[in-house]
Protein backbone atom coordinates (compact mmCIF):
# COMPACT_ATOMS: atom_id res chain seq x y z
CA UNK A 1 0.00 0.00 0.00
CA UNK A 2 3.27 2.15 0.73
CA UNK A 3 4.10 1.30 -2.77
CA UNK A 4 1.66 4.10 -4.04
CA UNK A 5 3.99 7.07 -3.18
CA UNK A 6 6.99 5.39 -4.33
CA UNK A 7 8.48 6.57 -7.42
CA UNK A 8 8.09 3.66 -10.16
CA UNK A 9 11.03 3.99 -11.39
CA UNK A 10 14.77 5.40 -10.42
CA UNK A 11 15.82 7.96 -12.71
CA UNK A 12 19.75 6.67 -12.70
CA UNK A 13 20.88 3.69 -15.06
CA UNK A 14 20.48 0.06 -13.42
CA UNK A 15 23.34 -2.05 -13.53
CA UNK A 16 23.33 -5.73 -12.55
CA UNK A 17 24.40 -6.47 -9.43
CA UNK A 18 28.14 -7.85 -10.02
CA UNK A 19 29.43 -11.23 -8.87
CA UNK A 20 30.54 -11.88 -6.03
CA UNK A 21 34.00 -13.37 -7.32
CA UNK A 22 34.72 -9.69 -8.36
CA UNK A 23 35.50 -9.58 -4.86
CA UNK A 24 37.96 -13.05 -4.86
CA UNK A 25 39.43 -11.37 -8.24
CA UNK A 26 40.03 -8.43 -5.54
CA UNK A 27 37.95 -5.49 -6.58
CA UNK A 28 36.33 -2.57 -4.87
CA UNK A 29 33.96 -3.61 -2.84
CA UNK A 30 31.94 -0.48 -4.01
CA UNK A 31 31.97 -0.59 -7.58
CA UNK A 32 33.05 -3.84 -8.09
CA UNK A 33 35.07 -3.03 -11.03
CA UNK A 34 38.33 -1.13 -9.78
CA UNK A 35 41.06 -2.77 -8.63
CA UNK A 36 42.26 -2.63 -5.14
CA UNK A 37 45.96 -3.66 -5.14
CA UNK A 38 48.40 -1.84 -7.71
CA UNK A 39 50.28 -4.68 -8.79
CA UNK A 40 47.99 -7.16 -10.55
CA UNK A 41 50.05 -10.73 -9.79
CA UNK A 42 49.81 -11.25 -6.37
CA UNK A 43 53.03 -13.08 -6.66
CA UNK A 44 55.41 -10.24 -7.42
CA UNK A 45 55.76 -10.64 -3.53
CA UNK A 46 57.63 -7.12 -2.92
CA UNK A 47 54.35 -5.08 -3.88
CA UNK A 48 51.56 -8.13 -2.90
CA UNK A 49 50.01 -5.42 -0.19
CA UNK A 50 50.57 -2.45 -2.00
CA UNK A 51 47.27 -0.60 -2.42
CA UNK A 52 45.35 2.10 -3.78
CA UNK A 53 45.19 4.95 -1.41
CA UNK A 54 40.94 5.28 -3.09
CA UNK A 55 39.37 3.00 -5.59
CA UNK A 56 40.80 4.40 -9.00
CA UNK A 57 36.88 3.88 -10.62
CA UNK A 58 34.47 5.37 -7.78
CA UNK A 59 36.72 6.86 -5.46
CA UNK A 60 36.11 4.85 -2.59
CA UNK A 61 38.82 5.32 0.15
CA UNK A 62 40.53 1.94 0.90
CA UNK A 63 42.25 2.37 4.55
CA UNK A 64 39.42 3.58 6.41
CA UNK A 65 40.91 4.15 9.75
CA UNK A 66 43.53 3.36 12.06
CA UNK A 67 45.05 -0.13 12.03
CA UNK A 68 41.52 -1.23 9.72
CA UNK A 69 43.16 -3.97 7.98
CA UNK A 70 44.51 -5.79 11.10
CA UNK A 71 40.70 -7.06 11.42
CA UNK A 72 41.74 -9.09 7.64
CA UNK A 73 43.34 -11.43 9.80
CA UNK A 74 39.91 -12.92 11.08
CA UNK A 75 39.24 -13.62 7.86
CA UNK A 76 42.87 -14.80 6.41
CA UNK A 77 42.17 -17.23 9.60
CA UNK A 78 38.37 -18.76 8.26
CA UNK A 79 39.77 -18.72 4.85
CA UNK A 80 42.36 -21.11 5.44
CA UNK A 81 40.24 -23.00 8.16
CA UNK A 82 38.24 -23.53 5.19
CA UNK A 83 40.87 -24.59 2.70
CA UNK A 84 42.08 -26.75 5.29
CA UNK A 85 38.74 -28.51 5.99
CA UNK A 86 38.11 -29.01 1.53
CA UNK A 87 41.35 -30.75 1.43
CA UNK A 88 40.69 -32.85 4.46
CA UNK A 89 37.98 -34.00 3.16
CA UNK A 90 39.36 -33.97 -0.15
CA UNK A 91 41.90 -35.99 0.71
CA UNK A 92 40.08 -38.40 2.93
CA UNK A 93 37.54 -39.29 0.14
CA UNK A 94 40.27 -39.36 -2.75
CA UNK A 95 42.97 -40.78 -1.34
CA UNK A 96 42.13 -42.36 1.78
CA UNK A 97 43.53 -42.38 5.34
CA UNK A 98 44.72 -44.94 7.38
CA UNK A 99 46.22 -45.11 11.29
CA UNK A 100 48.46 -47.82 9.47
CA UNK A 101 50.27 -45.88 7.09
CA UNK A 102 51.24 -41.90 6.61
CA UNK A 103 49.03 -40.77 4.52
CA UNK A 104 47.41 -38.80 7.27
CA UNK A 105 50.98 -37.18 7.32
CA UNK A 106 51.40 -36.69 3.75
CA UNK A 107 47.96 -34.65 3.81
CA UNK A 108 49.37 -32.54 6.31
CA UNK A 109 52.52 -31.64 4.39
CA UNK A 110 50.46 -30.97 1.21
CA UNK A 111 47.88 -29.05 2.56
CA UNK A 112 50.84 -26.77 4.51
CA UNK A 113 52.57 -25.89 1.42
CA UNK A 114 49.67 -25.12 -0.41
CA UNK A 115 48.60 -22.60 2.51
CA UNK A 116 52.14 -21.37 1.78
CA UNK A 117 51.60 -21.06 -1.81
CA UNK A 118 48.05 -19.24 -1.41
CA UNK A 119 49.72 -17.00 0.96
CA UNK A 120 49.60 -13.92 -1.37
CA UNK A 121 46.31 -14.26 -2.64
CA UNK A 122 44.37 -15.22 0.44
CA UNK A 123 46.01 -12.06 1.92
CA UNK A 124 44.47 -10.12 -0.83
CA UNK A 125 40.98 -11.83 -0.73
CA UNK A 126 41.12 -11.60 3.00
CA UNK A 127 41.47 -7.34 2.67
CA UNK A 128 39.06 -7.59 -0.12
CA UNK A 129 36.22 -9.13 1.97
CA UNK A 130 37.07 -7.30 4.90
CA UNK A 131 36.48 -4.02 3.48
CA UNK A 132 33.05 -5.62 1.90
CA UNK A 133 32.22 -6.20 5.42
CA UNK A 134 31.90 -2.21 6.09
CA UNK A 135 31.47 -1.20 2.02
CA UNK A 136 28.31 -2.24 0.49
CA UNK A 137 27.79 -2.68 -3.01
CA UNK A 138 26.23 0.54 -4.44
CA UNK A 139 24.41 0.46 -7.96
CA UNK A 140 24.60 4.09 -8.09
CA UNK A 141 28.22 4.57 -7.47
CA UNK A 142 28.22 6.66 -10.73
CA UNK A 143 26.59 9.45 -9.39
CA UNK A 144 26.97 8.97 -5.17
CA UNK A 145 29.84 10.35 -3.68
CA UNK A 146 31.49 7.52 -1.14
CA UNK A 147 31.39 7.70 2.28
CA UNK A 148 34.29 9.95 3.94
CA UNK A 149 36.42 8.27 6.50
CA UNK A 150 36.31 9.99 9.63
CA UNK A 151 39.89 9.34 11.54
CA UNK A 152 42.97 8.44 9.42
CA UNK A 153 46.23 9.07 10.75
CA UNK A 154 48.76 9.25 7.00
CA UNK A 155 51.71 8.14 9.36
CA UNK A 156 50.25 5.32 10.46
CA UNK A 157 48.91 3.89 6.74
CA UNK A 158 50.32 0.98 4.96
CA UNK A 159 52.39 0.56 8.66
CA UNK A 160 52.60 -3.63 8.14
ZN1 LIG B 1 35.35 1.44 -6.56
Amino acid sequence: MDKLNTPVSAPDVQEPKPSFFNLVRCKCPRCRKGDMFAEKNPYKLRHTMKMYDTCPVCGQPFDLEVGFYYGSSYVSYSLSIAFTAATLVAWWVLIGMSTEDNRFFWWMGINGVLLIVLQPWLMRVSRTLWLAFFVRYDKNWRTNPPARRERVNKDHMNAW
